[in-house]
């Protein structure tokens, strides 16, 4: 089967222009998935003189899952940079992810990811994606991150370009849904493209197909009914296919399948694709409560960011898992808001009927609650001294009575971010079977192996790392293995 190929680059630019994509030849490589870990290990074979077939399930306007909606990665730096404030290095950024994981991370995998994220500052610069300087405000990650210019979709697009320039060919609208893969061995991959199923031949595959947060049924096997109400942050078409048919054919998993980073989102976002305008920064300056208008969590716990990541688990753990975030008139300038308004009354009572909240109870929770603040002075960049008293579950800091007119709320829900269950790999990022022997030609990066370095909880941008990191790696290995 002949198809057109999926992106023409511009004449002038292009060293190889497919005129056609030819899916009954045998490649080298075939890397399926579209996303940074993709387009890293497809030019990274590339470069290493394979030839290389990436398959994406996306049409290309949607392509790069969830990759389209990041806008920084982190990486261990010895000194400042350009665009970085200062050093990171890497005894900080493995201190930074023993924290957030709890311990739960292969230490050696993880020291060599972070090793290794010193030369993709720069590699991933050499394939044509651009840095600008973080901004302010809530993230105070300019020491720490390097942000894209353009953010996520235009680091893709810059990564699409330089694969299409080196001669990788790309077919959108192409799902694998089947692998024959024989003790340890990839054979060929079934892919359903313009109506037909195709069997796709390649010495060597690379998994960078993400992870499963899109599949609802999935999810609900693990969070039971509750996952019916949970917004997906990113891509429909992350649904977990490819991870399934590994397991089920034998790759050893990695991770906790309850595992995944989700945060609270404004609660009128779209089942998907919303992507970070419909995240909200707010919790810490005012209450949050349940559908009952019940407090339910110390909202002045940590400062943002290391405590954003725990409110997704908490409002799903709610009744219809459904929060509204409750403030007055001298928090809305504080924080950046989501992309739609609050929602906004002259009263706690006339607030409560426009959320479908009881207004006696919203009423009676607002009155405990400022009853229970303390005097302090207010510090929302510290962890500062205004805390409630006496209150159970307490607001530790920021903690102000809620009394001055116009009162606002955010309904919110729980945001998947990403899932962390995945397939075990060594630091070649090839796959290790269930036997625990390395697969013969099958190597996986990104989303779709993130639990052998994230075993529960989170930093801002390792996502992008363990892509950048593993997807070049698994490029030059998968090269290397269709050699031989
Ligand atoms: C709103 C949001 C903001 C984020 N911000 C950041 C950030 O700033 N920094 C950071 O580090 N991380 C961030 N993340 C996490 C980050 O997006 C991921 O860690 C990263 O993009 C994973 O890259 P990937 O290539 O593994 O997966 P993806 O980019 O999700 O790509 C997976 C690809 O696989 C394709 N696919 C799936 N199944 C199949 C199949 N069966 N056949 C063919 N193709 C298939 C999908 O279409 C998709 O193109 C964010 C995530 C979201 C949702």
């Amino acid at each position: 089967m002949r198809v057109q190929p999926a992106l023409s680059a511009s004449p002038a630019v292009a060293q190889v222009t497919p005129t056609t994509v030819d899916l009954t030849r045998r490649y080298d490589v075939l890397v399926v998935g579209g996303g940074n870990a993709a387009l890293c290990a497809a030019i990274s074979a590339r470069r290493s003189g394979a030839s290389v077939l990436v398959l994406e399930a996306a049409p290309k306007f949607y392509r790069g899952g969830n990759t389209r909606h990041t806008r920084n990665m982190r990486c261990a730096h010895d000194s400042a940079t350009e665009i970085l404030t200062g050093p990171y290095t890497e005894d900080e950024f493995w201190e930074d992810l023993l924290r957030v994981t709890g311990g739960q991370t292969d230490e050696e995998l993880a020291r060599f990811m972070i090793r290794e994220s010193k030369e993709i500052l720069h590699w991933i610069v050499e394939q044509g994606v651009r840095w600008q300087p973080s901004l302010g405000g809530t993230l105070s990650l300019g020491r720490t991150n390097s942000f894209f210019l353009g953010g996520g979709r235009a680091m893709l697009n810059a990564l699409y370009l330089t694969a299409e320039r080196l001669g990788v060919e790309v077919v959108y609208d192409a799902e694998v849904v089947d692998l024959d893969i024989q003790d340890g061995t990839f054979v060929s991959a079934r892919v359903m493209h313009a109506g037909s199923a195709v069997d796709v031949r390649a010495a060597s595959l690379v998994a960078a197909a993400g992870g499963f947060e899109a599949n609802i049924e999935w999810l609900k096997e693990h969070w039971g009914e509750a996952a019916e109400n949970f917004l997906i942050r990113g891509t429909p078409y992350n649904r977990g296919s490819m991870l399934k048919l590994l397991l089920d054919k034998g790759v050893k998993p990695v991770g906790d399948p309850t595992q995944c980073h989700a945060v609270a989102i404004d609660a009128r976002a779209p089942k998907f694709d919303g992507g970070i305008i419909t995240r909200l920064d707010c919790v810490v300056f005012g209450i949050v409560v349940n559908k009952n208008a019940q407090r339910f969590y110390d909202e002045g716990e940590d400062i943002w960011p290391k405590r954003y990541a725990i409110w997704g688990r908490l409002v799903a753990a709610q009744p219809d898992q459904i929060a509204y975030i409750i403030f007055d008139a001298p928090s809305l300038e504080l924080f950046m808001p989501s992309l739609y308004p609050p929602v906004r009354a002259d009263t706690i009572p006339e607030l409560a009927g426009k959320l479908g909240l009881s207004p006696e109870a919203l009423q009676e929770t607002v009155e405990t609650f400022n009853r229970a603040v303390r005097p302090g002075t207010f510090d929302h960049t510290i962890l500062d001294d205004c805390r409630t008293e006496g209150l159970t579950p307490p607001k530790s800091h920021w903690a102000r009575a809620i009394r001055t007119a116009p009162f606002y709320a955010y309904p919110v829900r729980p945001g998947i971010t990403f899932t962390y269950l995945g397939t075990r790999v060594n630091r070649d990022a090839r796959m290790i079977m269930a036997d625990d022997r390395p697969a013969a030609n099958m190597f996986s990066a990104g989303e779709i192996m993130a639990g052998n370095v994230l075993g529960k909880g989170y930093a801002a941008g390792i996502g992008m790392t363990i892509g950048s990191v593993f997807g070049r790696i698994a490029g030059r290995e998968a090269a290397r293995n269709a050699r031989n």
